[in-house]
């Protein structure tokens, strides 16, 4: 027999204590999520095409888009009936880009907005454009948000923290060399090395996706589609997107979550993050 330290020490741990130092990547439930970003007009169709097939989503909407039209409250509330709303900040600005202070109001009066609008509790998040710092985590965590969606690709896996949620696949045909570009600049080495052994190397989204469904199936984890309803409109790829969410539909194995699900989830497997984190909270108000 082969010295594998790994199972040894987990032989002589307690239960308790054996789920305390198990890696979350172990947990293989086969997740699959879509999240729909920067409420444009055209997320009312495909809102009308999630409810055909059945499949949940989280549409990220902020209250106003610099580049293109956003959903009108009427429009917004509509699709709320069906689907979760995250928040995506007020103005759709890289967080990065602004101070503190405006960052803050961004992603504070974003989720004040939207409850305001809604008349419920938002408490998912997406970075604009993916781009965040560790101070703009905690802002994200201190304004009441559950977790939040980064724009690292080609993940399939629970992060390390609820507020660094990856994608699997963008609905949206990219290069090998935009592809590895992103993922160094984000420095997402795990997203680099899955590009690899999981996709293949594949350009074409819907067969990217489909590797990301079948790996999961195998192995657990999330295939999460992130779209932007506008680039499946100018890419003519609405059939496409119809295909995958029939594909969706015939995988019974694969539990279909919205994003805040995934969220709720990971603080059920990590308890005492979110002890930790409910103590911090309370003293830093005082
Ligand atoms: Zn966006």
């Amino acid at each position: 027999m082969s010295c594998n330290c790994e199972e040894q020490n987990v032989k002589v741990l307690e239960p308790q204590e054996k789920t305390a130092i198990v890696p979350t990547s172990v947990n293989r439930t086969a997740y699959v999520s879509i999240s729909v970003d920067d409420g444009h007009p055209l997320d009312m169709l495909t809102a009308e095409l999630l409810t055909k097939y059945g499949v949940p989503a989280t549409f990220y909407a902020p209250a106003r888009n610099p580049e293109r039209r956003v959903l009108n409250p009427t429009q917004l509330r509509e699709i709320a009936q069906s689907f979760e709303i995250g928040s995506h900040t007020l103005n759709h600005l890289p967080l990065t880009t602004v101070t503190a202070e405006r960052a803050w109001l961004e992603i504070s009066e974003g989720k004040a907005w939207l409850q305001d609008l809604l008349g419920r509790t938002v408490s998912s998040f997406c970075y604009p454009r993916g781009k965040y710092t560790r101070n703009i985590i905690s802002m994200v965590e201190r304004a009441g948000f559950l977790g939040a969606r980064t724009c690292a690709l080609n993940r399939t896996d629970f992060p390390d923290s609820p507020f660094r949620f990856g994608v699997s696949t963008q609905a949206h045909n990219h290069a090998r060399s935009i592809q590895l570009r992103h993922a160094l600049l984000e420095g997402n080495f795990r997203g680099i090395m899955d590009y690899v052994r999981v996709y293949h190397t594949e350009t074409k989204w819907e067969s990217h996706f489909e590797r990301a469904l079948d790996v999961v199936e195998a192995e657990g984890g999330v295939a999460h589609l992130t779209m932007h309803s506008w680039e499946i409109d100018d890419n003519g790829d609405w059939d496409k997107f119809e295909d995958m969410l029939r594909m969706i539909s015939q995988r019974p194995q694969l539990k279909r979550v919205t994003n805040g699900e995934l969220y709720a989830e990971w603080a059920a497997q990590h308890p005492e993050y979110v002890a930790e984190h409910a103590s911090a909270s309370t003293h830093s108000t005082a």
